[in-house]
């Protein structure tokens, strides 16, 4: 589809839009048609209006509808928090901030953190995500399965020049997920990186990062689709989990002493014990996929002796997001996606159940 959007020094906005909403967890979607814009006059101290142009579907997305955890959500929700768009509108600062240094026109992302307070230990620290005021995206607020979203000055993040905006949807949820989650690791140059679940929505960006920091992946997914599209990242060493012994496998491609990370994004309970059986001393598992009611078995005579960190990671922090799409933008990794209309958000989640989607889908606003 073409873009018809573009960055404007103002821009009309209208009092009603396309969103995509649902008042009941699983419940059905509408597809409206005059949905409430939030006016300029409207906007709170620290908001901003976007011009959505695109958006990714994450899989939480659909989590969120099926209420599958044990959080609550907004309701009625717009959903979506990979959004790609134009500075529309920028409300007042927040009491006692310098105003935002972004202006109208700006290309930005919206991602999963819609806003945190920025003063806690946790904002302090950079794990603003772990905030306990932090807003989400598509859940706690509406995101960006519309055209007019209200996000944060603080927390929308700069698209780099000219990088397209329906190839930064994507990145502003799974490839900044993925990126932190490596960088959890700590590894360095040379080192070896097992990325179970390789071939998937995750895994395929998990491994062109892994590649341009600079570390050795061996790839874990099944089927000769899923090695041919690792093997056009330049993957060489592939592990079908299907055909044969996996900590075998990654033993023997590393001399017999295992690796140096696991970034698991499988969401399989066994890719966690695989991990733990092939990592190296001080190995890293990185847990990211999430097995439904998932519990991780790890020996603790074996987790002390050989010193495996066990590290959770969720999403990434504002500069995680920066840092993600200038790889991205430097055209060190690519993500495979389809666009199609926002209104086929339905159809997207229903494909996404039956696990018939092949890549990612972007969803175009416009
Ligand atoms: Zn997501
Ligand atoms: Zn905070």
């Amino acid at each position: 589809m073409v873009q018809t959007i573009f960055s404007q020094t103002s821009y009309e906005i209208p009092l009603t839009q396309k969103a995509v909403t649902f008042a009941k967890t699983h419940g059905p979607h509408t597809i409206e048609t005059a949905w409430p814009v939030t006016q300029p006059k409207d906007l709170k101290p620290g908001e901003v209006l976007v011009r959505v142009v695109y958006t990714g579907v994450c899989h939480t997305d659909l989590h969120a509808w099926l209420g599958d955890w044990p959080l609550e959500n907004k309701l009625p929700l717009v959903g979506g928090h990979e959004g790609s768009g134009y500075v529309a509108f920028i409300g007042p600062p927040l009491a006692g901030a310098e105003p935002s240094t972004l202006k109208v026109g700006d290309a930005v992302g919206i991602k999963w953190l819609a806003d945190s307070c920025l003063h806690c230990e946790e904002c302090n620290k950079g794990y603003e995500s772990s905030c306990a005021k932090a807003q989400n995206s598509g859940f706690s607020i509406d995101g960006s399965f519309q055209q007019w979203a209200v996000s944060y000055a603080a927390h929308l993040t700069p698209l780099p020049a000219g990088f397209p905006l329906e190839a930064a949807a994507p990145i502003l949820c799974a490839g900044v997920t993925v990126y932190k989650a490596i960088k959890e690791a700590a590894l360095l140059s040379g080192e070896v990186v097992v990325i179970p679940g390789a071939g998937g929505g995750l895994g395929h960006l998990a491994v062109q990062y892994a590649k341009a920091m600079g570390y050795r992946v061996i790839a874990i997914d099944s089927g000769a689709e899923k090695e041919k599209l690792l093997a056009s990242y330049g993957v060489t060493d592939f592990i079908d989990y299907m055909k044969g012994d996996v900590v075998k496998a990654v033993n023997d491609l590393t001399g017999g002493v295992g690796a140096h990370a696991a970034i698991v994004v499988a969401s399989g309970a066994q890719a966690y014990e695989q991990a733990l059986q092939y990592l190296r001393p001080h190995g890293a598992l990185i847990c990211v996929g999430m097995p439904p009611n998932g519990d991780i078995k790890a020996n603790v005579f074996w987790t002390v002796v050989k010193s495996h960190r066990i590290i959770g990671s969720y999403v990434g922090n504002r500069q995680d997001a920066i840092e993600a799409l200038d790889i991205a933008a430097a055209g060190k990794v690519h993500t495979t996606f389809t666009i199609e209309d926002l209104s086929a958000l339905p159809s997207v989640f229903e494909r996404m159940k039956a696990l018939t989607l092949n890549g990612r889908i972007v969803l175009d606003c416009q």
